[in-house]
């Protein structure tokens, strides 16, 4: 059956009745746990290193207060830790430039782009009012083009016109122009995936963030790819320096360990999670919330 890992850490100091500081011996055996409970919620293994080693610091020695018990103080002091590496608090999509805000959407193909694109944009235009145009810079696959038209339609927001034989960069600067005399508040530049990180993905996606300098940069990633999506957010952040992470298909994804390890490693905000298929399953990111199913 499945434990809690605040049930677990209790358990583990039941025979514990004495107060005073916990000792090295008592927040090993607990940190164990800790360990296992991270590593089933799919946290990469390089980022359960350095939390457990940051758990064990602050809570060897730490005083245990009358009002709680010896278990209670560590999964406390988890928990806090938890939320510190998550970022404390949610970070907003950042709108504060001159319009047209750019918004650049990167990632492997199938992580969610398309639709994270759509998700972002219904919500800016029915709860910010915001004029928003859409634009595919997606020249591989003649269907992501058509898909982002008719999510347009969908949700009654402009797509950019598809013009044959422009690369990647000219569609971007084209949109970028349009969004300007057209009176756009928002612009969504909705890059082309890989099957994976290559250099030819890392190159174009540098090329047009040099070209169109785009005021975020939104990375959009599969939790359910687990240790991958630490990788992927490595090396899109190592060449293009992400402004923020958004997390798909949280729905499938018990724990949230992705979160954990994806913020662990660039230490670049996640501001999204998507939550399905539909264009309203869309959740801001909330570091306490995400702890909590962490800690389950
Ligand atoms: P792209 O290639 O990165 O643009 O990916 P798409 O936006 O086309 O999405 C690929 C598939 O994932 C589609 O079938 C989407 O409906 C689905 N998808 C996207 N986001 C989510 C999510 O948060 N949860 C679930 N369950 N499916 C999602």
């Amino acid at each position: 059956m499945f434990q809690s890992l605040g049930d677990r850490l209790s358990g583990i100091f039941d025979g514990l009745t004495r107060r005073g500081n916990l000792s090295e011996s008592d927040v090993n055996a607990a940190l164990r746990e800790v360990r296992r409970a991270l590593i089933e919620a799919d946290v990469s293994l390089e980022v359960v290193r350095g939390f457990v080693e940051q758990v064990r610091d602050r809570a060897v020695g730490a005083e245990v207060t009358k009002s709680v018990t010896p278990g209670q103080q560590v999964v406390k002091i988890v928990n806090d830790e938890l939320v510190a590496v998550l970022g404390n608090e949610a970070v907003p999509l950042d709108l504060n430039a001159p319009a047209p805000v750019a918004i650049m959407m990167v990632g492997l193909q199938g992580a969610g782009k398309t639709t994270a694109t759509g998700k972002i944009a219904k919500r800016l235009k029915e709860k910010q009012n915001k004029k928003v145009l859409l634009a595919s810079l997606d020249t591989r696959r003649p269907a992501a083009m058509e898909q982002l038209r008719v999510l347009g339609e969908q949700i009654d927001v402009d797509t950019l016109e598809i013009v044959q034989g422009q690369n990647p960069v000219e569609i971007a600067k084209r949109a970028q122009k349009e969004a300007k005399l057209g009176g756009y508040d928002v612009l969504f530049l909705d890059t082309a995936g890989r099957t994976h990180i290559d250099e030819d993905l890392m190159a174009e996606t540098a090329e047009i963030k040099a070209a169109t300098n785009p005021h975020e940069i939104l990375l959009v990633a599969d939790a359910l790819t687990g240790q991958d999506a630490v990788n992927l957010a490595r090396s899109f952040d190592e060449r293009v320096s992400v402004t923020g992470i958004m997390l798909t298909r949280i729905d499938g994804d018990g724990r949230g360990g992705a979160a954990l390890s994806m913020r662990a490693v660039t230490g670049k905000p996640i501001k999204f999670l998507g939550t399905g298929e539909k264009l309203e399953d869309l959740e801001d990111f909330y570091p306490s919330r995400v702890a909590d199913r962490i800690l389950g």
